[in-house]
């Protein structure tokens, strides 16, 4: 037999939604819709010979149009290969010897990097309906707030995030992957008063960016430098070229974003309706996608029938599912098949 290392043993490598051809796709919290004919104007402009050269290594393009848009100084910002690596380095970077702190319910890579980098965690309880409990954070060890939160789709108050950064001795994560759509500001403008808070944004969502991979985190220069000591410590150039050139083309056209996720969030409302219509339990979302209930059962009859929804076999999470807004006609054909599934397990 090889040997390998004993660290992939006691890993337990997140799971990824499917990727799969041929179903209407609403497990993964992509954007139904194209991104802005700015990235596609890079596309047909970029110079493949520029190909030959190694990319810049703080993704400088991306970096100044992020720091434009957000209203923050180029040092207050680092780049990279999607959000879950942005977070990856986050826990490397930040957290040690103190339990960092999040909710029990919350998105699962969080346990996983922890494991993989050897950082003690601490899980706190969600209140019954799903909010995050900050009165059970303790003031040591920082915590990691996604706002809104996955996959219950509820979002918290900048003022409990406030007060968690005012009493907390470390840093406090908060990974703003679904803000865009979400009616509570981004915390980015808590960053003039506190030092210790990192906010972390993806193009993946609001940006309709899946596929190229670029997130990015907007902290104090001193936290900026601790990620990009990681960064160099793994990869020095984790965003390509290509990257680079399309976050800095996307972020620098932030209406168009504003367009797909108001038609986003006019089909969330509408499925909403439909699924109160429906006596179907829902959270009220914040978010592209919807936390309703429903079995493992349900979302095997959806696979079935050409749908592609999230199930997580957790305990408290195995009566739900998340499902994401997609375009109307994917979400008509969803309730479609919901409604032709539920009537007939009745
Ligand atoms: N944070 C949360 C809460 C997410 O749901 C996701 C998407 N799976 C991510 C971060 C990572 O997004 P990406 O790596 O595509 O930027």
């Amino acid at each position: 037999m090889i040997r390998v290392s004993a660290r992939v043993e006691e890993i337990e490598p997140y799971t990824a939604g499917e990727q799969a051809d041929g179903f209407i796709k609403l497990n993964t919290n992509e954007n139904p819709y194209p991104p802005s004919p700015q990235v596609e104007a890079v596309f047909k402009s970029f110079v493949s010979e520029r190909l030959r050269l190694y990319p810049s290594v703080t993704a400088a393009a991306a970096v100044k149009a992020i720091a434009a848009y957000e209203g923050v100084r180029e040092d207050c910002v680092f780049v990279g290969n999607g959000s879950d690596e942005v977070l990856a380095f986050a826990f490397a970077a930040l957290y040690d010897k103190e339990p960092v702190q999040f909710p029990e319910i919350t998105y699962s890579f969080y346990p996983v990097y922890c494991k993989l980098f050897g950082v003690p965690f601490r899980t706190v309880a969600l209140r019954d309906d799903f909010s995050v409990d900050f009165s059970a954070f303790s003031d040591e060890g920082g915590a990691v707030i996604a706002n809104p939160n996955a996959p219950t789709a509820l979002a918290s108050s900048l003022d409990d995030i406030a007060a968690l950064c005012e009493r907390s001795k470390r840093i406090v994560l908060v990974d703003e992957a679904y803000i865009d759509f979400a009616d509570v500001p981004s915390a980015v403008r808590l960053l003039d008063r506190y030092d210790n808070i990192a906010v972390v944004k993806t193009l993946s969502k609001s940006y309709s960016l899946a596929g190229v991979r670029c997130g990015y985190m907007v902290a104090r220069p001193e936290v900026i430098r601790a990620m990009t000591a990681i960064k160099d410590s793994f990869n020095s150039y984790p965003v390509d070229r290509v990257c680079e050139a399309v976050c800095a083309a996307a972020v620098g056209d932030a209406s168009y974003r504003d367009m797909t996720v108001r038609l986003v969030k006019s089909t969330r409302e509408r499925i909403e309706k439909a699924l109160d219509a429906r006596g179907v339990f829902h959270t009220r979302s914040q978010t592209n996608f919807i936390f309703m209930e429903g079995s493992r059962e349900l979302y095997l009859a959806f696979k079935d029938a050409g749908i592609l929804v999230r199930h997580f076999d957790k305990p408290k999470l195995k009566n739900f599912l998340r499902v994401t807004v997609g375009t109307d006609a994917d979400m008509d054909e969803f309730l479609k098949v919901y409604d032709r599934l539920t009537l007939r397990a009745e």
